[in-house]
């Protein structure tokens, strides 16, 4: 038997391994994955649409503001991954598919009754709500159209909807599941909303400016745009916001591709169509990350920068930077469109002309120079910063400084590659100062974050992606437990559910622990609405009286525990 199996699993890497080398020469599969939902597939998030610090991996299907709706499986296969938690997917369940293909399905309810049994029996033997499972092919298999989830909203804080990804098995690349041949309604052309040309070296400029100017345009009859003709030397760029609606949708999702042509020629390319997670912080690149921070707007620049290794890219000649010479006239078309093909161009004419005052782009020096390619450490007064080589994807200035033990590493806006570490020196604190203590994160409003923070004797650090303001704050408040949905010494006969509410003032929750008579119950955190949830579905504690015990710890360590006393009949 076991031989047997091992057979198909080699029959089943060889027919994968032909699907990839197939896919570099032929198209998807069409028409073999099904809609995951039985409603109208109406998205509010397309694939590859920008978001913070990567792009969308998959559609957001709207499920008519509600909960509860049937997933169906897209295809025969195999649950392969289940991932609960409480930020990101939330309820997550992957099912691997014979052709190569895995289908992701996000934020999901519950699943259906015979993988909630499997996954219930690895929490409580984990104790843990928060779980990552891969069953084998064997464990839970699965037919095209088989409910396998309920649409929920769990994980982060985004409404009710259902994520959906198709990924290579292998790669785990995500592709565009409308390369599949996922059919949704669109008619309407994207738009482009703001348009921005760059000069990208040292002497050139955009009506007389060096730096980013934002072009004013007009529709014309044909519904096109055309832009007021620019003067410009040197080597330049440009940049769009361009979005673009779907049917039935008020809301605004991403474009599926970008073409640039210089005089009739194709100079760039981007399309929506696949894309590593690796990646996804190319996405600080391929946006203008600076205005980005600063206006909330994001610029998908027409050209690629030497450490920009985003794969999405296609044609591209000198990378989109052209340029652009005294005398000479040049037409510049930006090309944007839908999966559908709905088009929108804008026309920019440049005329070369070297102007006589050129304003300079302003470059503030400071004592801390960034080298990308290299390692480097800075220190002032106790809080030591170490960015490890390429951290950063380019060199600069960074501002560095520590005022009133507020310790300032430049502002968000430069992109950032990876983590760097900021050490406090706490030398000055007592033990018992120290214990309350973590590193936090200041941001505009005022508010702070906890900063994963790790002790060591008289050093604390972080290690973080993030830019700006840090500081030590201490937190001597232990979390708040309260009961939601019953009163102590209830009889609660009639009720499906326990609920906590559970909070903390200062380093946030950390672990949190429910018991019943002493044994773990699976309790559901959602961070949204600051619940704990036990299903007596799980078990039924009927006969009489039942003791609740909720254990909360916060980031530092202080400890709330709630006891309440309960009775249940049949
Ligand atoms: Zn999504």
């Amino acid at each position: 038997m076991k031989k047997l199996i091992t057979f198909f699993i080699f029959l089943n890497f060889l027919s994968a391994t032909a699907q990839g080398n197939l896919t570099i020469t032929s198209s998807y599969p069409n028409n073999y994955f099904g809609n995951p939902l039985e409603i109208p597939m109406i998205l509010s998030g397309t694939f590859g649409e920008l978001r913070p610090n990567h792009f969308h991996a998959g559609l957001d299907i709207k499920t008519e503001q509600r909960e509860g709706l049937n997933v169906l499986a897209s295809a025969n296969g195999y649950v392969s991954r289940i991932k609960i938690s409480h930020w990101g997917y939330g309820k997550a369940i992957y099912v691997t598919h014979p052709n190569g293909y895995t289908t992701v399905y996000a934020h999901v309810q519950k699943f259906n009754d015979r993988i909630e049994t499997y996954l219930k029996d690895h929490q409580y033997k984990k104790e843990s709500f928060e779980i990552e499972l891969f069953p084998l092919a064997s464990d839970l298999p699965i037919s095209k159209g088989e409910i396998i989830a309920f649409s929920g909203s769990t994980g982060g804080f985004s409404g009710p909807h259902l994520h959906f990804e198709i990924r290579d098995s292998k790669t785990e690349k995500t592709i565009n599941p409308m390369l599949f041949g996922i059919e949704i309604a669109d008619a309407k052309k994207p738009t482009i909303k703001t348009l921005i040309g760059y000069s990208l070296a040292e002497n050139s400029h955009i009506n007389g400016l060096a730096v980013p100017v934002q072009l004013s345009y007009r529709k014309l009859t044909n519904g096109d745009f055309i832009a007021n003709k620019i003067s410009a030397i040197g080597s330049i760029g440009f940049g769009i916001n361009a979005t673009d609606q779907l049917d039935g949708a008020y809301n605004e999702n991403g474009i599926y591709s970008l073409e640039m042509l210089v005089n009739g020629t194709l100079v760039h390319e981007f399309k929506a169509t696949s894309t590593a997670f690796s990646e996804g912080r190319y996405i600080n690149l391929l946006i203008d990350f600076e205005r980005y921070v600063k206006l909330n707007q994001r610029i998908q620049k027409c050209f690629i920068e030497p450490s920009n290794k985003l794969n999405m890219y296609y044609n591209s000649v000198n990378n989109g930077f052209i340029t652009i010479e005294d005398g000479l006239d040049y037409t510049v078309d930006i090309v944007v469109k839908d999966f559908k093909g709905n088009t929108q161009k804008v026309t920019i004419p440049v005329y070369g002309k070297k102007e006589e005052t050129v304003i300079a782009a302003s470059t503030k020096t400071t004592p801390y120079k960034i080298i990308a390619t290299d390692f480097q450490k800075f220190n002032i007064d106790g809080v030591t910063i170490a960015f490890p080589k390429n951290t950063f994807y380019n060199d600069f200035y960074l501002d560095f400084e520590v005022n009133n033990g507020v310790a300032k590493v430049h502002t968000p806006t430069v992109p950032i590659s990876d983590r760097y570490t900021l050490t406090f020196d706490v030398s000055n604190y007592s033990e018992a100062e120290k214990e309350k203590l973590y590193i936090a994160s200041i941001q505009k409003n005022g508010n702070s974050d906890y900063e994963s923070t790790v002790k060591k004797e008289n050093s604390f650090y972080t290690s973080t992606k993030t830019l700006g303001n840090f500081k030590l704050l201490s937190d001597h408040t232990a979390p708040k437990i309260s009961l939601l949905n019953f009163n102590n010494n209830q009889w609660l006969t009639n009720l499906n559910t326990l609920q906590v509410k559970i909070s903390d003032q200062g380093s946030g929750i950390n672990t949190y622990r429910g018991e019943i008579d002493g044994e773990w119950i699976l309790m559901e955190y959602s961070v949204k609405n600051k619940t704990l949830t036990y299903n007596f579905s799980d078990k039924n504690f009927i006969d009489a009286k039942h003791e609740l015990k909720v254990i909360v710890t916060d980031y530092v360590g202080n400890t709330s525990t709630l006891n309440a006393t309960f009775f249940r009949k049949k």
